[in-house]
């Protein structure tokens, strides 16, 4: 079994990205500006924002942090969504998720520019993104589509099952495995939550991608023997034995499925930290104009 290491190929990755903003840099050129708007305060989206904006600080991006109050009106929200997009000197920027319940996911998406929308959520990039055309790709599969590549993992011809069909995640990854590239071109099975017999159908899969959050939920005997198994799920459990009073867990259950497998993610260290990284080169993308 090999480790799928994500936290050591985005550090490569970013250490790639750092090197051609340094190019830009010397070369008179914009620097890659990152906006990231938080709505209100939860605790897991400070943190990943925060995190957000200290990878661009590390590899020489810009990047700027836009507070509103989770009572903010939809409208002053759209309205701050509109003056990003005009302003020339933001590359791309994000509005994290999630948004208070009084605010529509779908209308914020909608009005970001799509030549902005690094997160890759906007539907004209994930038509673009089906149809195989330069497009944004949403950061989280877009990073496991790294992953695999850097492994060299073959894929073409293989069957590949994607637990979940969320818009940010199983969705486009199973568009993204059935593309007609590298990687890609496999024979693709979504399952969702109204899937009858799920096992019988991971059972079958070559590569098992698993995004449902449902914590630990696959278990052995559900994973074909020698499977690649990337695990997308991330979610606290208790753990009074951390000082923290939690650990991080996948929906995999890791020490029985990992085993069987010829390649696994870990959680934490797997597809976490290739989002992120993943985000950061679709902003470096968009100031070199190479996705639209
Ligand atoms: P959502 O809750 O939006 O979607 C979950 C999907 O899983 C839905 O399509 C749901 O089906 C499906 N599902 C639920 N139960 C089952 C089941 N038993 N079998 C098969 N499918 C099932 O979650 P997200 O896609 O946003 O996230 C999934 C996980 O990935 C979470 O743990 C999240 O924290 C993590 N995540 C991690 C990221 C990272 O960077 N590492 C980034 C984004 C997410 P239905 O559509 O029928 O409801």
């Amino acid at each position: 079994m090999i480790l799928l290491d994500g936290k050591k190929v985005s550090e490569q990755l970013l250490e790639e990205l750092k090197v051609e903003v340094e190019k830009l840099a010397s070369e008179g050129k914009k620097i890659p500006h990152l906006a990231v708007i938080l709505v209100g305060n939860n605790p897991a989206s400070e943190t990943y924002v925060a995190s957000k904006i200290k990878t661009c600080e590390r590899i020489g991006f810009k990047a700027t942090l836009i507070r509103l109050a989770d009572t903010v009106e939809e409208v002053n929200l759209l309205d701050k969504v509109q003056e990003l997009n005009e302003d020339p000197e933001i590359d791309g920027f994000i509005v994290q998720s999630p948004l208070p319940k009084h605010i529509s996911d779908d209308k914020v998406i909608n009005a970001i520019s799509p030549l902005k929308d690094v997160d890759g959520f906007h539907p004209e990039n994930l038509g673009r993104m089906a149809l195989n055309m330069p497009a944004f790709l949403p950061a989280t599969p877009y990073g496991v589509l790294t992953l695999l590549d850097r492994y060299n993992i073959s894929t073409a011809g293989k069957h590949c099952v994607v637990l979940g069909r969320s818009h940010i995640v199983g969705l486009p990854m199973s568009l993204l495995m059935v593309r007609n590239s590298k990687p890609g071109n496999c024979t693709v099975t979504i399952c969702h939550s109204k899937t009858v017999d799920v096992k019988s159908h991971t059972l079958q899969a070559d590569i098992l991608i698993v995004a449902t959050g449902q914590t630990e939920s696959v278990t052995a005997d559900m994973v074909k023997e020698g499977a690649v198994v990337v695990d997308v799920g991330i979610s606290r459990v208790a753990d009074a034995s951390k000082k923290s009073g939690f650990r991080l867990a996948g929906d995999v259950k890791f020490d029985e499925v990992a085993p069987k497998c010829s390649y696994i993610t870990p959680v934490p260290g797997g597809v976490g930290p290739m989002t992120i990284a993943s985000l950061l080169k679709n902003t470096l993308e968009g100031v070199k104009r190479k996705i639209h």
